[in-house]
């Protein structure tokens, strides 16, 4: 299998429109791997397609991917599926009569699909792509698996329960991808994992200075998970090898921040923060 990092930023990606913050100039000027677009990850082997962000049409644009064979939705929020008319973009066929388009198989975990009924009119657009043939359309019961070339695929609710993190298991390796929302999450026995990729979590304090950046009463600490919990979160899972995603810009760390974070990490795993094109190869 390969990770293809399709997109790491988070729901603010970098730069944001319109925005003079540093951040956002150097990712304007300077381009990758300073700029972030919207949290997406491909998984070449199973050829899965993770999230549909506002930047999917760009993102396949620029990726490797020559193939889908399953996408599949890690929960309801804006950031995470956006860009889903690129299902229609990559099948519909508007020449020829009667069409002959092609079909994209979606997974929708059990509570992604129940939470898509009532936001943001995903459900209903997804049902017009399957009428049309764009897709098909799977619903998923928790505890159901997907196989495609040979990799497993396991969705499974983190303790925010409306959101899933899925494992990977095929050709020898595990892989645990959870795109986002790792607030109050005790990781289950998941046995060893080769590659985790985890959203960083959002600042609370400087990860460079120490100093507080978010006031300890703000709501947000109510909700998402600090870049602290989520370090002590990787202390607790059993793998090789960590790649932090998800990252906001009103964290307001460069490419080079990071960097000069990653030196100050824990020595007993491996974790770095990964960047747009990134990709791992575990073949
Ligand atoms: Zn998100
Ligand atoms: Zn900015």
């Amino acid at each position: 299998m390969q990770i293809e990092f399709l997109g790491t930023g988070g729901a603010m990606a970098i730069p944001r429109p319109l925005c003079q913050c540093d951040i956002c100039k150097e990712g304007r000027e300077k381009g990758l791997p300073y700029s972030r677009s919207g949290p997406s990850v491909f998984i070449h082997g199973p050829n899965v397609l993770i999230d549909t962000p506002e930047d999917s049409y760009m993102q396949l644009n620029r990726s490797r991917i020559s193939n889908i064979d399953g996408v599949f939705y890690s929960h309801w929020h804006p950031d995470h599926v956006m860009g889903r008319r690129v299902l229609e973009s990559m099948n519909a066929d508007w020449i020829n009569h009667p069409a002959k388009g092609t079909t994209t198989d979606v997974y929708l975990p059990e509570q992604v699909a129940i939470d898509f009924q009532t936001r943001l009119g995903t459900a209903e657009h997804l049902a017009f792509f399957d009428s049309q043939k764009y897709i098909s359309l799977h619903e998923l019961s928790d505890g159901d698996k997907v196989s495609l070339n040979g990799v497993t695929i396991t969705p499974f609710r983190l303790s925010e329960d409306y959101v899933y993190a899925f494992l990977f298991e095929g050709e020898g390796k595990r892989i645990l991808i959870a795109p986002d929302e790792l607030f109050g999450w005790e990781p289950p026995e998941l046995g060893e994992l080769d590659v985790a990729v985890l959203p960083t979590g959002v600042c609370e304090f400087h990860p460079i200075t120490g100093e507080r950046q978010i006031s300890a009463d703000h709501p947000v600490l109510k909700e998402e998970a600090t870049f602290r919990q989520t370090l002590e979160i990787i202390e607790k899972l059993q793998v090789k090898e960590v790649f932090l995603t998800h990252i906001e810009e009103p964290d307001q760390l460069s490419f080079d921040d990071l960097k000069q974070v990653e030196n100050t990490l824990l020595q007993n795993k491996k974790i770095s923060f990964a960047f747009d094109t990134l990709i791992v190869d575990l073949t």
